[in-house]
């Protein structure tokens, strides 16, 4: 799937000089194709929320003019559309950013407890207004990796916010934080997971695409924007950590962080 080598070639004092570029040209098409995708994928979720905004500005000014209580109605569901795509602009800008930065290394030594913790504070109300209940397990000891503060802070409430949004309402979220290993330093494991439907296998290994979602609607009324588990998959790579899935349709979800031994 190599393309042909372009050779440029130049004579210096009878030597011949070459200067040989490869480039894998399938390889660079499939990353023009998926950089025109997202950009179109981008413009139809930003789209959408701004033809209703501009649907229902049309109707205040025509129709609905003189009656007030439809317009104070009308002002709720604008309010809510415009949040929509301001939620789109701060991920589609998080990803920007973690793709500038994809190269250098987080060095913060972070304890993951106290961390785990403060989330699942910043994340009582909107459990409680679902019906699920947040339970932490984690040792008395701290839990240090080496990462970036406000990027595993991103990393934990998307997943913990994802479990209380599709995890059975009612139902249980569990946070567990362990060593992965048997051996002291063997690296660190954080399980978030719920009792809810589960996803269905075929969906699994997708779940880390931009804008994938499994049920589109469903993500859409709660609030999602279908970048979160993207984001969470690019802060993972940066910090050289892996996201393991394991779903049971009607069971539930564990969504598994493991980070590496620390590097000595
Ligand atoms: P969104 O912004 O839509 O929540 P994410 O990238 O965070 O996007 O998640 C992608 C999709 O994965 C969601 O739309 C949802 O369909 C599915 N998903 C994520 N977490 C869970 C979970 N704990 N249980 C069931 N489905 C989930």
């Amino acid at each position: 799937r190599v393309a042909p080598m372009t050779g440029i070639a130049g004579m210096k004092g009878g030597s011949e000089l070459y200067m040989l570029t490869f480039r894998d040209q399938s390889e660079s098409r499939r990353m023009d194709r998926m950089r025109s995708d997202f950009i179109a994928n981008a413009s139809h979720e930003l789209r959408t929320p701004l033809a209703s905004l501009f649907g229902f500005i049309e109707t205040m000014r025509g129709p609905a003019r003189e009656d007030a209580e439809a317009r104070d109605r009308f002002l709720g569901i604008m309010h809510e559309q415009a949040s929509r795509m301001t939620r789109l602009v701060d991920d589609l800008l998080s990803l920007s950013r973690l793709e500038l930065k994809a190269h250098v290394m987080p060095t913060d030594n972070v304890d993951l407890v106290p961390l785990i913790n403060h989330i699942s504070d910043s994340l009582k109300p909107l459990a409680e207004e679902l019906g699920v209940g947040i339970q932490i397990s984690a040792p008395d000891q701290p839990v240090v990796v080496t990462g970036d503060r406000d990027e595993l802070v991103q990393v934990f409430e998307n997943l913990i916010e994802n479990a209380c949004k599709y995890g059975q309402s009612g139902g249980q979220v569990r946070v567990s934080v362990m060593p992965s290993g048997e051996n002291d330093g063997d690296g660190v494991e954080v399980s978030v997971s719920d009792n809810g439907p589960g996803i269905p296998r075929e969906h699994v290994p997708r779940l880390t695409e931009r804008f994938y979602r499994v049920n589109v609607e469903a993500s859409r009324s709660k609030k999602g924007t279908g970048l979160g588990l993207a984001i969470v998959k690019h802060i993972l790579t940066r910090h050289r950590a892996r996201l393991i899935v394991h779903s049971t349709v009607g069971k539930g979800s564990d969504f598994r962080v493991k980070f590496g031994a620390p590097q000595r």
